[in-house]
């Protein structure tokens, strides 16, 4: 398959990472159940029981991480077992705690241990029911569900060989790059066999979690994890509605401008205009980001284009050079070097002779979490690259941590852990590539500022509604609004309304199109990706402020510069200490998550696309 020419700036982290699950980990092994240990520690302050349960997490975290990192490292029977029991085990142990912290309740403590035992309750976003059986059951689910979306594979009727069957990854690479409709279809389908199975777990999966969340206190699972971000939930929807409506007319412009430009290319029979847009043809298995459609859409042919997958290859670069050189970048703004244990311990290539999560991912395994690692299937390419500077945006918050309470070890909230390796790819601009060697020169002009800024928006502007409708799904799975008969049809009717897309062929209550996402079956919540992708800019652009940068956002990289590293680097110590709106105030003096960055940064490209679309039948009502 021909290789396509790809701008800088762009092709940012198109496999959103599961990165770094929950704090340090957890397990038994301290008390076989509640009552014992109540009786055995009659009179404990809360200061007191909060210390004791973070040496208990760190007490158990490193072997607890063991597990999860071979059972995705070495799909086997085996490891399943392995995971299943760490997971039944933190899962009980969680409720154990949750369980002891009960006899604080009304109680006078500090607002950090108020803070802590509030935290206790909602850290998983797995809640297991009391009833030891079920946990196993739910533990068994969880490590099923993953299992059988990393070992996914379709085969033709009767044949199940390496040769015959076709995995994500090769499914994949004909819907990124193939421009033949009925091509990208058959991929399409193909991908979504591996998902019917799990309908029935999952509803099983659902059932489970809402009887452990409802014993936390909480209507059901989706509450619970909307409890996370420091206000009641009804205003963490609303503030999620606020934001998508502050970006919701890029993306419509943006779906009209590309609508367009696939109705030029697979005609209007296949594309109508005015409808929404077939699933298959966005250059990615869930029509999430799609940059791999670059040259579809390019506003102007040939201006600026540049490959770092080309000079990669050139350059003969290993997956660990490429690795380096994502280290550099934060060594440049005075963070530390990795440890060398990261080296020896991380996963880079995918191993040949046995099945593996390929999925990207960040690990803060060992002892307070120091024994930090990647999880990448690296290939050279731009795409990959930049994602290994997103999975060590989580090793460095990782590293700015260690020395806080496990509690606290995490991001301000779930979005800020995404938003630092991205922070850092929206600041790799052609001038940075050049710098780094890995670009010969860097053109200036409208032109090839509008080229790189369409690059950017197929991946920064086009997730955005993914992003948001990933969860929406699942709460309304999760409170009943969606019932388990409705599953797929739920599904994509969130697709079309947010997304403006549609199945390209026939979907029916058999289907089950959620699962063949891997955050579906991995139990991931998602919107943490969506407040990433506004809030990176908010970051970016206050990194550029403290760098002193002049001119239009967009053209800033504070590549080197000390100042930026300060002002990133002490807000990722503050981990989850304190309220993330007060971590966030302190990097950019406001306590909002705001859309506004987003749209100055893609100022630029909004005014071409409203030139480009006028006249065009906008929107996808016909649909
Ligand atoms: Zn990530």
């Amino acid at each position: 398959m021909e290789r396509l020419k790809f701008l800088l700036l762009a092709l940012l982290a198109v496999a959103l990472g599961a990165c770094q699950p929950q704090p340090a980990g957890q397990s038994d092994g301290v008390a076989d159940s509640a009552a014992e240990t109540a009786a055995e520690t009659p009179v404990e302050t809360p200061e007191e029981f909060v210390a004791r349960v973070n040496a208990e997490w760190d007490e158990v975290g490193p072997e607890l991480g063991a597990a999860y990192w071979v059972r995705a490292t070495y799909i086997t029977p085996d490891t399943a077992i392995l995971a299943a029991k760490a997971s039944e085990r933190s899962l009980n142990m969680t409720n154990r705690i949750i369980e002891e912290s009960k006899q604080f309740v009304g109680q006078e403590m500090s607002d950090d241990a108020a803070r802590q035992i509030n935290l206790f309750k909602i850290q998983t976003s797995m809640p297991g029911p009391s009833d030891p059986e079920k946990v196993a059951e739910l533990a068994r689910i969880r490590t099923d569900l993953g299992g059988m979306y990393g070992a996914g594979k379709w085969c033709p009727e009767g044949k199940d060989d390496d040769e015959s069957c076709q995995d994500l990854e090769e499914l994949s690479e004909v819907i990124d790059k193939s421009r033949d409709y009925d091509e990208l279809l058959d991929a399409w389908i193909k991908w979504r066999t591996v998902s019917p199975p799990m309908r029935d777990m999952y509803e099983r999966f659902v059932e489970l979690m809402n009887e452990g969340a409802a014993e936390l206190g909480f209507d059901n699972t989706g509450e619970l994890w909307k409890a996370g971000y420091d206000m009641p939930g009804e205003e963490f929807e609303a503030e999620v509605e606020r934001l998508w409506s502050q970006v919701n007319p890029l993306y419509n412009e943006l779906h009209c401008y590309v609508g367009a430009k696939l109705r030029a290319h697979y005609g209007e029979n296949l594309v109508p205009a005015g409808q929404p847009i077939p699933a298959h043809l966005l250059g990615n298995m869930w029509a999430q980001q799609w940059a791999n459609i670059y040259d579809l859409v390019e506003p102007y042919p040939g201006v600026a284009q540049f490959s770092i997958t080309d000079t990669l290859e050139e350059l003969g670069w290993s997956e660990e050079d490429m690795v380096k050189s994502a280290e550099s970048f934060y060594t440049s703004l005075g963070m530390p070097a990795l440890p060398d244990s990261f080296w020896t311990n991380s996963l880079f290539t995918k191993p040949r002779d046995r099945d593996v999560v390929c999925h990207a991912s960040a690990w803060p395994l060992g002892e307070r979490g120091v024994d930090v690692r990647i999880k990448q299937c690296i290939v050279p390419t731009q795409e990959e690259l930049l994602t290994i500077y997103h999975e060590l945006g989580h090793v460095y918050y990782f590293m700015a941590y260690p020395d806080l309470d496990n509690t606290y070890r995490a991001g301000a909230h779930d979005g800020f852990h995404e938003a630092i390796g991205d922070t850092i790819n929206l600041a790799m601009t052609p001038g940075y590539f050049k710098e780094v060697g890995l670009l010969d020169t860097v053109e200036v002009s409208e032109e090839a500022t509008l080229n790189n800024q369409m690059m950017m928006a197929l991946d920064k502007i086009a997730f955005l509604p993914f992003g948001k409708l990933m969860d929406q799904w699942r709460w309304k799975v999760f409170s009943g609004e969606i019932s388990p008969d409705e599953y797929n049809q739920g599904w994509w009717d969130l697709r079309t309304e947010y997304q403006g897309i549609r199945p390209p062929v026939e979907r029916t209550e058999a289907d089950f199109d959620p699962g063949a996402k891997y955050h579906i079956p991995g139990n991931t919540p998602y919107t943490r990706y969506f407040l990433s992708f506004i809030i990176q800019f908010q970051f970016y652009q206050a990194l550029c402020d403290a760098a002193g940068h002049e001119g239009p956002l967009h053209e800033c990289s504070f590549y080197g510069n000390k100042e930026a590293g300060d002002r990133f680097w002490a807000m990722m110590q503050k981990g989850a200490s304190q309220p993330w709106q007060d971590t966030l105030y302190e990097l950019t003096g406001t306590r909002e998550m705001d859309g506004s960055a987003i749209i100055n940064y893609f100022e630029p490209l909004m005014g071409y696309l409203k030139e480009q679309n006028d006249g065009q039948m906008c929107g996808w009502s016909g649909g």
